[in-house]
Order: structure tokens, then sequence, then C-alpha cells
């Protein structure tokens, strides 16, 4: 009886040797300096920001590169699986509008790539004929302790305050007879497969992360698992050492929670004498809370949630550039050199990352926003906000679809100019700050005024009179005046500031009075750009109704 014996045992299907799948999925044909990405999440939960940042980079660096950006579904736990989580993946990559090269889309039987599968539960045999291999060297070996026995071992090495983990003395089977693992495995035993680690924990070897810069790293001596008993895939670890290798990634970017793993997966590489892809952690995302500085939380912060931006209404592209800012220190200068360049086109840099975090913050992201909006086209921000509310308020977007022209009229005051107005910080802000054009709002809007009804109705009275819908906006003002000192009220603030009793008021309150009555508020955007969309029969009905009262 020998190891390969053994193996045969294990794996009696696996047929194919790890020389078969490298033929199978052979060097990309890439320019030199293409870098071949991926996003490999797994579907435990739904992609939040600390997720996105590397998404982001990792396209950025693809596409810069004329290379391969490749999402890869690494689901080999499904007890921990979520229901939805991939296609929540594939929502936000088409909201912000990021293509991946490869990918595989199970519910939609759709799959584009040279090196799929892409999805890990579909992969076992790869990765069986992997660990058989292993098993063949040596490398491996079946590891016959229960979960209770594991757990024990745990407690007693907290007790005794020592590295928690299946290594030396504590990695029981490592040197089983392989005659005697293959009578337990006959019988019927449980096993697991574990790596038979050559590292030594007191050893150091040298690595070289993009992002953090050169550091020195304990080898790693655990025997992790790297198959499980329940299903015969392989642990994540392993997983994505022959995913990372077959496909021929060359830049893994991930979070810096991965960080410490990295051991594990530099002895991984070397186990097989595979080259390592380059490795560029991400830094924590922080935020200010209160005085202090904190990791953004899933849990206290809502803005952590991907789901957060879209339910605001944030322009896409100012989520992306929000992120890009706190990726790259020099991203802001960059943009402000190339105003209109798209952000895939910036030379990202990992040693410009903060390794000590990125602080993101909501009030910077509010000002690109805003900024992002005041540069639209009434036509873009009129999309943006119909898309919108399509998702999230249907009766909004219901006037939106009867009123597409009027409220682009809406969308366009004061836009068209050297600096547009930066009024609207997110689409969900649009109807707070345009309700009032629509009738089908304003009819039950409060109408209040600050100076007494009574002159309230002589003003509009008059205005009525003096008001035609086709005036010009200096025929309007110049009969405003005329209006004013018609009624005793001063045209020249001036004046009115020196002798206030004179005057039964300003013009500043004549044209809030016109304004209060046709918008109920006292501040809006310029009153006559207003006039002219609300049109003669709206002006004339929304003046009545207070002149009836
Ligand atoms: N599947 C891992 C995760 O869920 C990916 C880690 C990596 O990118 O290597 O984050």
């Amino acid at each position: 009886m020998n190891r390969e014996d053994l193996a045969n045992l294990i794996f009696p299907t696996i047929t194919k040797t790890i020389a078969d799948y490298e033929k199978m999925y052979p060097e990309r044909n890439l320019e030199n300096e293409a870098k071949v990405t991926r996003f490999a999440p797994s579907p435990t939960g739904f992609m939040h920001i600390g997720h996105f940042m590397p998404t982001l980079i990792n396209y950025v660096l693809a596409k810069q590169s004329n290379g391969i950006f490749y999402l890869r579904n690494e689901d080999t736990d499904s007890s921990r699986e979520v229901d939805g989580a991939v296609s929540y993946i594939r929502h936000v990559f088409s909201h912000y509008h990021i293509k991946p090269d490869e990918y595989e889309y199970k519910d939609l039987n759709e799959t584009k790539g040279l090196y799929a599968p892409y999805i890990q539960s579909e992969r076992k045999e790869i990765y069986q004929t992997f660990i058989k291999y292993l098993i063949q060297e040596g490398k491996a070996y079946p590891c016959f302790l229960t979960p209770e026995e594991i757990d024990s071992i745990r407690e007693g090495q907290a007790k005794d305050k020592r590295r928690i983990g299946i290594y030396g003395r504590y990695a029981k089977y490592r040197d089983l007879p392989v005659e005697e693992a293959m009578k337990r495995i006959k019988k019927g035993e449980v096993y697991t497969i574990r790596l038979k680690s050559s590292g030594d924990f007191n050893r150091k070897f040298k690595f070289n992360d993009l992002a953090f810069g050169e550091m020195e790293l304990p080898e790693n001596d655990l025997d992790i698992p790297i198959m499980k008993s329940k299903d015969g895939l392989p642990t994540y670890h392993f997983a994505h050492l022959v995913d990372d290798h077959l496909m021929h990634t060359t830049h893994v970017v991930r979070g810096q929670e991965w960080l410490s793993s990295v051991p594990i997966h530099y002895e991984l590489f070397k186990t097989f004498g595979f080259k390592m892809p380059k490795y560029i952690h991400i830094p924590l995302i922080l935020k200010k809370d209160g005085e202090s500085i904190r990791k953004i939380s899933k849990r206290l912060d809502p803005e952590a949630k991907m789901s957060y931006y879209e339910e605001k209404g944030y322009p896409y592209l100012a989520v992306i550039e929000a992120v890009m800012t706190i990726a790259n220190s020099n991203y802001e200068a960059w943009r402000e050199g190339h105003p209109t360049e798209p952000y895939t086109n910036f030379p990202f840099s990992p040693k410009k990352m903060s390794a000590s975090g990125a602080l993101f913050d909501l009030d910077k992201l509010d000002n690109i926003s805003k900024n992002i909006i005041s540069r639209m086209t009434k036509e873009e921000v009129y999309e943006g906000v119909l898309n919108w509310s399509k998702e999230y308020d249907i009766e909004f977007y219901n006037l939106l679809i009867k009123y597409k022209d009027y409220s682009m009229l809406i969308y366009n005051i004061e836009r068209e100019q050297k600096k547009p107005r930066k009024d609207y910080t997110y689409y969900s802000e649009i109807k707070e700050k345009t309700w009032y054009m629509y009738d089908e709002y304003f009819k039950d809007a409060t109408i209040t005024f600050a100076s007494p009804i009574q002159q309230v109705k002589t003003i509009l009275e008059e205005y009525k009179t003096i008001y035609q819908e086709e005036d010009l906006q200096e025929q309007w003002f110049t009969k405003i005046k005329e209006l004013c000192t018609k009624l005793n009220y001063a045209t020249d603030m001036k004046a009115y500031k020196e002798n206030p009793e004179k005057y039964l008021g300003s013009i500043v309150d004549v044209t809030n009075i016109i304004r209060v009555a046709l918008t109920s508020l006292t501040t809006t955007p310029d009153l006559y750009s207003i006039m002219k969309i609300l049109g003669k029969e709206k002006v004339l009905a929304r003046i009545e109704k207070i002149l009836v009262k």
C-alpha cells in the first residue's frame, strides 16, 4: 500500500492531472503589461463598500492595462450562502457600469470567458485533481479529528495561551501510516483532507504587498483543511490557489482582512511551485464618528451598504468618484487636470494608498454629487430622477412620465449658465425641491404669508392685471417696480431702509408675496423662470386661490 493507493481510494474517479488542466487553461494571450484581476466574493452577504473599493481598483487596473477583469463566485461554503447575493453583485455591476470581461451567471444560464466555470462549486473535479496530487506526493493527508476533538484542542490551546490551530503535535493524523488511513476510510470514518505543512512558524519569509510594502511574515505551519468532509469541496484557501493559478490572475486586490492569510497562501503556491500573483491589500475604510475615527461598519453605518447610495439616488459616477478619491491620494489632483476623462484612465498606484485606512466622508460625496448633477444636461437629470423614482417613488415616477418636458424645464432653471445652480445633491431630493411645480402636490400646500392678508390680496389683485405671460424678464421687472410705486412699496432698498415708515413695505415683500402665492415657499430658484414654466393658467389659478380665501 502506498500513497498512490490512498489517493485512488479517496478520488477513484479523478483521472485527469494538473498538466491536463494547465493545457485546458493555457496562458492568456495578452500584452506584456496587461493585468488579470478578479473580484472573488463569497456569496455570504450583500456587497458592501468594503467590496466595492477593491472591485473598482481591480476594474481600473485591468481596464487601463488592456487586461481582464473577471468575476468568480467563491461558493464553497453552501451553509453560509445568502440567497440573492450573486444577483445583487450583478445588479451593482450594472448600476455602476462595471462590465466584467469574464463571468458566469448561473440563474441566467450565461457564461463568458474561456476559463469557465467561474463558480467554484462547479469546479470540484479540478480541485480534487490538485488535492489528489498532493496526497500522492505526501503533502496532504486525511485527518480523522472529529469536530469535538478539534474544539477541545482549541480550548486547551486557548487555556494554555498557545497558538490556535492544528500544527505540530496537534496534527495527530499527519504521520498516520497509509495502511491505517486506508483502513479507516474503508470503514467509513469521516475525514477531511489537510495540508501537510512544511512551514516553520519561527522562520520568516519576505512578502511584498504592493500597497503595504515589504514585510516579513512568519511561515505557515498550520495543517489547514483543504477539502471538507461534507461535500468534497475545497476550502477557500485552496480553491483560490487553484483558480488564480489556472485563470492566470496577475494581481489579487482584496480587503486588508486577508493579509493575515498570506502565509497560508504563500505556502500553498510554494508547495505546487506555482508563481504567486502580486497582492494589493486594500486598507480599511474608515469614517469619522464624532471626534474619533473608526472602521466603517455594516451594522452601524447605513452608508456601508451599497443599497444606501441607490436609495438616496446618487448618480453612479458620484459614488465612483468619491471612492476613487479615497483610494488614491492623488486622484483629486488628477481629476482637476483631467475633468472629462473616464476614471478608468487614472494611473492608479497601490503605493499611494494610505495603509492606515481610507477615510470615507459623506459630505465629500455630497459635494462631488452636487457638482456632477449641476454639470448634467436637463435630459440627464430627468433620466436620473426617472430611474430613481421608478424604484423608490412610483407616484412621482408617474408624474414625471406625464410631465416629461415640463419637468425638464424645471431642471433647466439656472442650469445653462457658466456657473450652474447646484441645488440637487441626489435624485431623492429632487421631489422635495420641485414638488410645488406640480398641481397634484401643490393642491395640498399650506400657504402662509408674512404680510397681512389684506395687503397680500391688494398686491395680487394688482399683479393679476399687469401679468402677461409673454413678457420678457426685463419687462416683467419694470412692471413689478411700477406696481410697487403705485401701491407705495419701495423699489429702492436704500431709501426704504432709511425711511421704512414712509412705505407699506419694499419690492422684496412684493416679490415674496407673489413667490409664496405661486409656490408656498419663501425661497425658490428664480421666480421669473418659475412663472414661465408654470404658465399663465397655473399662475392665475394659484393667485385666484388666495384671492377667494
Ligand atoms: N472569497 C473571498 C471573500 O469573500 C475572497 C478573498 C480573495 O479575494 O482572495 O472575500
